[in-house]
């Protein structure tokens, strides 16, 4: 998948969150989890520039995964006593901290799994998951998913802005 695509999977992602965020009376919030995610959509693609490592491999996993939501949680932490931003739920800034590393990563593994060269979730176990939807350079497909992502995060900002129930 391409970047375009990335994207658009990443703003599906962020709609409902941003809903949420926004309805629950927390801009800042929503426009700093949403330019967070939409920075990171390409991290597991870094791949490409790191010298011995497969494209797809290790970045493309749940582990990953796990380690750069671990680093956000380990942000939080730190962050935390000293700037404390209100986070809505009770969910605490760790925890959403750790959701949010995931997600974004999570996000771009999802983009990749809709092509037939797959994902390997669980690396080192090798084994790729594929949906065979498309392939990655398919201009319908990443233009289509972009076109999807922006209607779904105005659609959410509109209704959220709006204050209608779901
Ligand atoms: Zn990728």
């Amino acid at each position: 998948m391409f970047r375009r695509g990335h994207l658009g999977v990443a703003m599906l992602a962020l709609a409902p969150v941003t809903f949420w965020l926004l309805s629950a009376g927390y801009p800042v919030f929503a426009a700093l989890v949403a330019g967070t995610v939409l920075y990171l959509a390409m991290l597991p693609d870094v791949d490409h520039r790191i010298p011995g490592v497969p494209h797809r491999g290790p970045t493309h996993s749940l582990l990953f995964a796990g380690v750069v939501g671990g680093v956000f949680a380990g942000a939080a932490s730190l962050v935390e006593p000293v700037l404390s931003v209100a986070v809505p739920g009770g969910v605490s800034m760790v925890a959403f901290g750790f959701l949010l590393g995931f997600g974004a990563v999570v996000a771009h593994l999802l983009g990749d799994a809709i092509t037939p060269a797959g994902v390997n979730f669980l690396w080192p176990y090798p084994k790729e998951w594929s949906l065979y939807l498309t392939t990655a350079d398919s201009t319908l497909w990443n233009w289509g998913l972009f076109g999807l992502g922006v209607f779904a995060m105005a659609g959410s900002v509109a209704l959220a802005l709006r204050g209608l129930p779901i």
